[in-house]
């Protein structure tokens, strides 16, 4: 099911039926998990990334590895880059970063 908004960033549709767990289902079978009792409406849900004005700003932050410990998020690459040369400084054994981006994304439904 393509994505009315396209081109857009990896957004797809999706409609009420789901795999269920188990079971001596063939891998191409898909059944319902549960049938409703009483149907509305159908709707189609959506999901993109959120470009919009007033949208939350995209973070990025680097968590240690070895002890778990994390840089502020930020949005800009500076702080968390200093944090882990100062980090590293403090534990020379420490040298194995995670890179944390946080993006905010966004859903809508089309009927
Ligand atoms: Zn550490």
């Amino acid at each position: 099911m393509g994505c009315p908004a396209a081109p857009c960033c990896g957004a797809f549709g999706a409609r009420g039926v789901e795999r269920q767990a188990g079971g001596a289902q063939r891998d191409d079978e898909v059944a319902p998990v549960s049938e409703p009792k009483t149907v509305i409406r159908h709707v189609t849900w959506h999901l993109r990334p959120d470009q919009e004005p007033d949208a939350e700003p995209s973070t990025f932050a680097f968590m240690c590895v070895v002890c778990g410990e994390n840089s502020r998020a930020s949005e800009g690459w500076e702080e968390p880059q200093a944090w882990v040369l100062g980090h590293c400084g403090r534990n020379p054994s420490h040298l194995t970063y995670r890179e944390v981006l946080t993006r905010p994304w966004k859903t809508w439904m089309t009927p």
